[in-house]
């Protein structure tokens, strides 16, 4: 794979960590409904796969929108073409990680 293709999987990282949560989640809250001191959790517990996998669709949108837009040079992108992950704070301010070549891109440099 090209630095292109681990870009995407960096980005649809988050998606798919809800989706194993999701699914994690449903494991053990099915599990719940044999035991007695647990199945009255299970009618409001229920509601966590679901919002997993809520978080899940709609992250997986957006990246494959910001996928689609950086393929075109739109959007929030690094010098290299690289989709810029969320804002984080650092020690000398506000920056984003590029996703393809790990840069780290202080905000002046992409507002
Ligand atoms: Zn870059």
């Amino acid at each position: 794979m090209n630095r292109w293709d681990w870009m995407a999987v960096r980005a649809f990282v988050p998606a798919v960590f809800a989706l194993v949560v999701a699914a994690g989640s449903m494991w053990i809250i099915y599990g719940w409904q044999s035991s007695p001191y647990l199945a009255g959790m299970v009618s409001t517990a229920r509601w966590i796969p679901l919002a997993a996998l809520a978080f899940a669709v709609v992250h997986g949108a957006w990246v494959s929108y910001r996928l689609w837009q950086a393929e075109r040079g739109e959007g929030l992108l690094c010098e290299c073409g690289g989709l810029l992950s969320a804002e984080h704070d650092g020690r000398y301010g506000p920056y984003r990680r590029c996703l393809a070549c790990s840069r780290n891109v202080a905000r002046r440099n992409y507002e």
